[in-house]
């Protein structure tokens, strides 16, 4: 079943939806999946309008994240709930094969809703699956993740000839801690990205979410730019943070508790979509290509392999 199609009201039984509709698990809400493909929203702003996502909700648990409206859909919130109950689709390589007997071929985005290479996926293990699908019909797909458990399916991407993007936006420490807790740090991604290089996976550096006025300064953007080509990755694909509805409130709060002289900047900075100005994202995004030329690195937008889906729109991510 989409994420988004069920029903919000059961007068008889006031749980959250999930709990009535999912079984717990070990910690983990399993719920059987009618579709999975699902629209990617634009607020996104990533190249693929069509992703599949295992798992929902993320234990990397990152201030940005641009999945946490879907949560509240499940009856749960977009906060620590999203960080902390995690919600697993065990039939969704099944559910995808079939889906993908009618697919046109356009790429897929894989790990949107909750990073696929999360420490769920250790339980799990769908992502063999998932991928085997997707090769199996001869679908281009990029997956998105964190995890340093993607280098366990190396030799299946590599053979798929899949890409993989890392996202790396800033390499202090410090600030990692602070907006994505309970992520793999810099170092140990800038690692990851050198180990699926020399495994032959078409890798490449997201240096998403940049954060305005907290790691967007010329040196921060600098230090990062070389360790992610020291990591011998040839692409980085830079982007600055979104707050979409649902992340904006998450987000906004913690900075009130670490850095309250920013909370009007940001009111000021983003719109009600939760975009950056264009201006101010062209700035960042050019002093980054202008860095990544020094070290011989490409640098632009996510790119897709173009095609139009012939589904109707099933979801928002
Ligand atoms: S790793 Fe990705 S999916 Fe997980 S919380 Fe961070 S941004 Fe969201």
């Amino acid at each position: 079943m989409a994420w988004d199609a069920l029903p919000l009201v059961d007068a008889a039984d006031d749980r959250p939806l999930i709990e009535r509709r999912a079984v717990l698990r070990d910690g983990f809400y399993e719920l059987q999946a009618r579709t999975v493909i699902e629209r990617v929203p634009q607020a996104a702003g990533i190249a693929q309008q069509w992703a599949v996502s295992p798992y929902r909700g993320c234990a990397h648990a990152c201030r940005g994240c641009g999945a946490r409206a879907a949560h509240r859909r499940l009856g749960l919130d977009m906060g620590r709930d999203f960080d902390t109950r995690v919600v697993v689709r065990p039939n969704v390589a099944e559910r995808l094969r079939a889906e993908l007997a009618r697919w046109d071929g356009s790429e897929l985005a894989v790990g949107l809703s909750g990073d696929c290479y999360q420490p769920a996926e250790d339980t799990y293990r769908l992502m063999p699956h998932v991928i085997a699908a997707l090769t199996a019909a001869g679908t281009p797909f990029t997956v998105y993740t964190k995890g340093p458990l993607v280098l366990r399916d190396a030799r299946l991407l590599a053979r798929a000839g899949a890409r993989v993007a890392i996202s790396i936006a800033f390499v202090d420490e410090r600030i990692r801690r602070a907006v994505e807790p309970g992520a793999p740090s810099a170092q140990a991604r800038l690692e990851l990205v050198s180990a699926l290089v020399e495994a032959g996976v078409d890798c490449r550096v997201l240096m998403a979410p940049v954060l305005p006025l907290l790691s967007d300064a010329a040196d921060q953007l600098g230090a990062t730019v070389r360790r992610i080509a020291a990591a011998g990755v040839r692409r980085v694909e830079p982007m600055v943070l979104r707050l979409p509805p649902g992340t904006r409130e998450w987000y906004v709060e913690w900075l009130r508790q670490a850095h309250p002289h920013l909370v009007e900047r940001y009111e000021e900075l983003y719109d009600r979509a939760g975009l950056p100005p264009e201006a101010y994202e062209g700035r960042i995004t050019g002093q980054i290509a202008q860095l990544c030329q020094v070290y011989g690195m490409e640098c632009g937008a996510p790119q897709a392999v173009r095609g139009e889906p012939k589904a109707a729109q099933l979801a928002l991510v």
